[in-house]
């Protein structure tokens, strides 16, 4: 009865240490041979063993001689009273980990016990992350934009080697510190972004400017998104940022010289045009001095040909003028209504009714644009329909939508005028084409700048005696 308790215990203690998923053994050394006593647990059998084939047996016996010779060295060391020796293994495709404990009986060892655990999808998974963290590291390091990363209370982690070559600063000055490049007069800007950042919002492709350590200022296009931990939590901000300076410079460079080619090249047809009806105006003031009849029709021709001089000279100020680059997002129909409306008492005038149509279950024709010049495009197009209907009619103005993401918007502007025949429609555009008497041929040529400018298309199709339709199409803006 004593006994059968005292052995109770035991048992279970060895059917706990055969049922684990690891592997517990212990050896003793025996006229210099560590021979095995103990062997048990999962893994053994997963290794390709039995506790039979190990226990009385030593390293040499088990395994090919240069492992175990390895593994040798290690029960030497534990033999010899060596705590928390530990190694690992690999046999059948298997990693485990060994610790080895030496177990001493007054002071001397007596005895070791080594357990075991299967490491190998642990391995294997630190192997993955080593070559994803290598892969990483050397987008780090190789990126042409400069990367910073910071904790949450702004600090400086990390830069990369771009960063202290377009900055000018090295990792050393600015590691631990808050990111040094706002210019002072960008600070509340900087905050704003700040705020937008910490309530989760990434930042894509922001335009602005940094100062550099010399305090030279460059234009960059930013990039900020969080940075976070295993567990999902945010635990800081990488900001990639690109200097675009170079870019900005050619950029504003052709703009400029484009606009003063333009302007020049007009400047030269505006003096040629306005010549015209002052030679008409001049003979009629001469005529007029020597004291003429029918005065009353020289009186209207020479305000005719002052209006001319008027229109050609509002719709050049109207190109040369600097444009708003202020582009926002605007609704389309809204800004199609507000043009039909501010035309509406010349339409009715003319007998002209004009009808705005948007086609049903498409999207709202949202765009992004520089509203006032969108109108001028409209009114110019509207202008030209009236005009192309001495007698009368309606024109028909359609929006359409493709779709929000990339999508494209369609307006169209059907007139019941005239028409332009074929071989004309390749001419709209070009500055002073005109066939009107009172034309500028200033207008189309506007139209095309601009639309050219929304990164948009102009389109022309007209078919003679029945009328011409006239589509936009332009970018979508998300909703
Ligand atoms: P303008 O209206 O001052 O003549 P535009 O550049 O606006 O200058 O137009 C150039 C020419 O294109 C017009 O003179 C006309 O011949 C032709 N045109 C433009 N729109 C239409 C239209 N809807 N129907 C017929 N012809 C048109
Ligand atoms: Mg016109």
């Amino acid at each position: 009865m004593e006994k059968h308790e005292q052995l109770q215990p035991e048992l279970n203690l060895v059917e706990t240490i055969r049922l684990q998923q690891g592997m517990t053994f212990k050896f003793k050394q025996t006229e210099g041979r560590f021979i095995h006593t103990l062997c048990e647990g999962e893994l053994v059998y997963q290794l390709g063993f039995t506790p039979c084939q190990v226990v009385g047996k030593d390293l040499y016996q088990l395994f090919p001689d240069k492992s175990a010779a390895v593994k040798e060295d290690f029960y030497r060391r534990a033999w010899a009273g060596e705590e928390k020796v530990t190694y690992e293994g690999e046999y059948n495709n298997i990693r485990y980990l060994a610790s080895l404990r030496p177990v001493k009986r007054n002071g001397t060892v007596v005895e070791v016990i080594a357990s075991c655990v299967d490491i190998t999808e642990r391995k294997k998974a630190e192997i993955e992350l080593g070559s994803t963290r290598e892969l990483l590291e050397s987008f780090f390091e190789s990126s042409l934009d400069a990367i910073d990363v910071v904790d949450l209370s702004s600090k400086i982690i990390r830069v990369n080697s771009a960063f202290e070559h377009i900055y000018g600063w090295s990792a050393e000055e600015v590691l631990g510190r808050g990111l040094p490049f706002i210019p002072s007069h960008m600070a509340e800007q900087a905050e704003a972004l700040n705020r937008k950042i910490l309530a989760g919002e990434q930042i894509k492709n922001y335009e602005t400017v940094r100062q550099c350590k010399d305090g030279r200022l460059i234009d960059v296009s930013l990039t900020v998104f969080p940075v976070r931990n295993a567990a999902g939590n945010i635990t800081g901000y990488a900001g990639i940022s690109r200097d675009i300076t170079e870019k900005k410079r050619t950029e504003e460079f052709l703009r400029k010289t484009d606009k003063l080619n333009m302007i020049g090249h007009l400047a030269a047809g505006v003096a040629h045009e306005i010549r015209n009806p002052l030679t008409a105006m001049r003979g009629f003031v001469q005529l007029l001095r020597a004291g003429h009849e029918s005065k009353s029709e020289f009186y209207d021709i020479m305000l005719s040909e002052i209006d001319l001089i008027n229109n050609i000279v509002t719709d050049f100020l109207m190109i040369a003028k600097p444009q708003t680059t202020d582009f926002k997002r605007s609704h389309v129909g809204r800004i199609l209504k507000q043009v039909i409306t501010l035309l509406g008492a010349e339409a009715n005038l003319r007998g002209i009714v004009i009808c705005l149509e948007t086609k049903p279950n498409t999207a709202e024709p949202f765009i992004h644009c520089a509203e006032f010049q969108i109108k001028q495009v409209f009114i110019n197009l509207l202008k030209n329909a009236m005009e192309a209907m001495p007698g009368g009619g309606t024109i028909f103005v359609e929006v359409e939508t493709t779709g929000t993401a990339h999508g494209e918007i369609r307006i169209r502007f059907h007139d019941q005028g005239g028409g332009i025949p074929e071989e004309r429609i390749p001419k709209l555009g070009e500055p002073f084409y005109t066939t009107k008497e009172k034309g500028t041929g200033l207008g189309l040529m506007m139209c095309f700048k601009i639309v050219e400018a929304h990164g948009g298309r102009l389109l022309f199709d007209s078919q003679l005696g029945r009328g011409t339709t006239v589509e936009i199409t332009l970018p979508a803006a998300e909703i």
